[in-house]
């Protein structure tokens, strides 16, 4: 805890505090993520250490850089240090257009779709067993880094709030980007972190979530229908047409990273860029 300097606070988040922190060795800005362990169960606490470990095997241009851990036993706090991403995340882009009355170019909307379809793809492509799902795509949890590249934040850390964990309460927010078969209670797979990510392209969009409701049933009804409409019309039906696969009811028959990544748009954006 000492190597580093605290700089600021950047926010408040349902796991804990984030602040801005620099390397005393070398001057590196950084984040730590700090959460307290102090109420969770011996079980959730060996998830969190487990899944903590995963993060740092991540080594992908799309993924938030992971760093270390650092364990205060005395204050029941773990500090997960990471890659600092300047431009704020994609909640705070969706804001700043939605204010300015403004919408992103397509090719820009192609790009973000592509780093994340390549980000999941370092995840999901791992073999059997260990395999990474995100589980709490939404816009919060994309970041952009100083040259605008997207990064996934968060990765794999909701496996840790079990359902009736005093960890869960603190996190139901209303979840827009939840999948059919979540909400038919079958198991999360990795085609349920595709249907978040087209949930998450069309409000960048639209700039509006595609499913609205005013209660988590009337959404579990309207997502379970899956009508969507049509994202705003200067973007063209190919970008719209890969959302709705990517929307595909059932996860079986939904499009998985492999196949997105053959999309020409997708392949054509990960090529420029890397
Ligand atoms: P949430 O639970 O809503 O995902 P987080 O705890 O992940 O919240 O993050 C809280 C805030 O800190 C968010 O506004 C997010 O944009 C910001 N943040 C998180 N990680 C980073 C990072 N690595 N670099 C820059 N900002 C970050
Ligand atoms: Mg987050």
């Amino acid at each position: 805890m000492e190597q580093y300097e605290k700089i600021c606070e950047i926010g408040k988040g349902s796991f804990g505090q984030v602040s801005k922190i620099k390397r005393k060795s070398d001057g590196k800005t950084l984040v730590w993520k700090e959460m307290n362990y102090g109420r969770m169960s011996d079980k959730e606490k060996q998830l969190l250490v487990s899944e903590v470990n995963i993060l740092r095997e991540l080594d992908h241009p799309n993924i938030v850089k992971y760093y270390e851990r650092i364990l205060n036993k005395e204050k029941q706090i773990i500090l997960i240090v990471m890659e600092y991403c300047d431009k704020g995340d994609m909640a705070l882009m969706i804001r700043k257009l939605k204010r300015d009355r403004d919408y992103l170019p397509e090719q820009q909307i192609w790009k973000i779709l592509a780093q994340i379809i390549y980000g999941l793809f370092a995840c999901h492509r791992r073999k059997e067993g260990n395999k990474i799902l995100h589980r709490d795509l939404k816009p919060g949890n994309i970041l952009f880094d100083a040259q605008g590249n997207a990064k996934l934040a968060d990765f794999g850390l909701s496996r840790m709030m079990g359902d009736q964990s005093q960890f869960a309460y603190t996190h139901v927010g209303t979840p827009y980007y939840m999948s059919p078969e979540q909400i038919s209670e079958q198991k999360y797979n990795e085609k349920s972190d595709i249907w978040s990510a087209a949930c998450v392209i069309y409000e960048l969009a639209a700039l509006k979530t595609p499913f609205e409701a005013t209660n988590q049933i009337q959404l579990a009804m309207k997502i379970k229908e899956g009508k969507i409409n049509r994202i705003p019309q200067q973007y063209s039906d190919e970008l719209f047409r890969v959302i709705q696969q990517m929307m595909t009811q059932n996860f079986e028959k939904r499009p998985s990273v492999d196949d997105l990544m053959m999309h020409p748009q997708i392949s054509k954006n990960i090529k420029e860029n890397f």
